[in-house]
């Protein structure tokens, strides 16, 4: 059995407790977008986050998007630290940044920053599932310097394991993989479905049923990086109780089964658990209870196994597509993703370090509504019905209408 671990696997891992306040920026970070407090009465930005401004000592603040370009003020390389996870990483380079608008942030640069240049600034999730700021010149991704790599997740020479590879998502997922240059890729073969033809890969059967079937599995790709679970079922027709329970059974408690056979050595590796789920996970669609509640269920184990992965510096990312072409939607209105759209944008996400994907406009949309205001969101979806409102466009009002 490989027992050699990854450059990142056997490393402490840095502080993770913020304030509640603080924790805004995990949110932030999870997401991929760059917001800071303002205060809502002078309009001063504030970092690190606060609950009251400083200037004019406000207690009305919210977080608003903020421009992340800036200038490197100072560079510290440092060479010894008292964290473990830093004194293991050193020499760490860090930097003031003073962001367009007067905010300053102590940030990880890039090693081709200078004082003085200009630079983008982001937030990015360690280790920990904690955000930092990190500052790179502009135009440049942050993994092309080795010292923040580990802030994102990429297939290149790494193991990835594909839960599902016979479907269409699933093959899709295969090929990006294999395009972003995935070192050894196990194409899962879940219950009693066909193997995938692909140029590409080993298949992998995976007897979802049975326990000791799912370890013996599990026992030959012993040291995962990524793992994509796209074992996922939509049940044609809700009025079928069958299908119904079929969509409950596979959406969540073989995910609990997959986690509980493949989870050890992907938290061992310090590796990635990428889970394919919907928009119906976030906000119910009530022509699709079922389904929903499928998705909710799954949601709900997903978070749990999050919690579960941080402790060992491993990552659960979630993924929350709108509606998805194929051919049960054919007859829905409005634009959807295409199995090839949504794995490139998923791997896109992975690249940048996102914790929460929503690869299309609609997933966006609705995500950002169920945050602003679930309960005007129910209503509305309720309103329209659930294939007018899951559609996108115009059906729905615009989000946060004066917020
Ligand atoms: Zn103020």
């Amino acid at each position: 059995m490989e027992t050699a671990m990854t450059e990142h696997a056997p490393l402490a891992l840095p502080p993770r407790h913020r304030s509640r306040v603080a924790l805004g920026l995990t949110r932030v970070a999870a997401r991929g977008l760059f917001e800071l407090p303002h205060c809502l009465e002078c309009g001063k930005a504030h970092y690190p986050p606060q609950e009251t401004c400083g200037h004019c000592l406000s207690h009305r603040l919210a977080w608003r998007t903020h421009p992340p370009a800036g200038v490197l003020l100072a560079r510290a390389d440092l060479h010894h630290a008292i964290e473990p996870a830093f004194q293991q990483r050193a020499p760490l380079r860090t930097g003031l940044v003073r962001l367009t608008g007067g905010v300053t942030l102590v940030a990880f640069i890039h090693r081709d920053c200078r004082v003085g240049d200009a630079v983008t600034a982001s937030f990015r999730l360690d280790r920990s599932g904690a955000a930092v700021p990190v500052a790179t010149p502009p135009g440049i991704h942050f993994s092309e310097d080795p010292a923040l790599t580990h802030f994102a997740i990429m297939p290149a020479d790494r193991t990835v394991l594909i839960t599902d590879a016979s479907g269409e998502i699933g093959r899709a997922f295969a090929h990006a993989c294999a395009a972003a240059g995935a070192a050894h890729l196990w194409l899962g073969v879940p219950g009693a479905k066909e193997p995938p033809t692909l140029d590409r890969g080993a298949p992998l059967s995976l007897p979802v049923d049975d326990a000791a079937g799912l370890a013996a599995a599990a026992a030959l790709v012993p040291a995962p990086d990524i793992i994509v679970n796209t074992w996922r079922f939509r049940a044609a027709a809700e009025a079928d109780r069958d299908q119904v329970r079929s969509q409950m059974k596979t959406n969540c408690h073989d995910l609990m089964a997959l986690w509980a056979a493949f989870g050890p050595q992907l938290r061992a590796r310090g590796g990635s658990w990428v889970d394919l789920l919907a928009i119906e996970a976030i906000a119910a669609d009530p022509d699709a209870p079922g389904y929903s509640a499928s998705m909710a269920a799954a949601n709900a184990v997903v978070r749990s196994m999050r919690a579960e992965a941080a402790v060992h510096g491993a990552r659960v990312v979630a993924v929350y597509p709108g509606p998805l072409a194929h051919a049960a939607n054919a007859d829905r209105p409005g634009p959807k993703i295409g199995a090839a759209q949504l794995a490139e944008r998923t791997l896109a996400a992975l690249h940048e370090g996102v914790e929460d994907v929503f690869p299309d406009a609609i997933a966006r949309d609705i995500a950002d509504r169920a945050a602003a205001d679930p309960k005007a969101l129910e209503r509305e979806i309720a309103e329209l019905g659930g294939r007018r409102a899951f559609a996108g466009g115009s059906d729905l009002a615009p989000v946060a209408a004066g917020r």
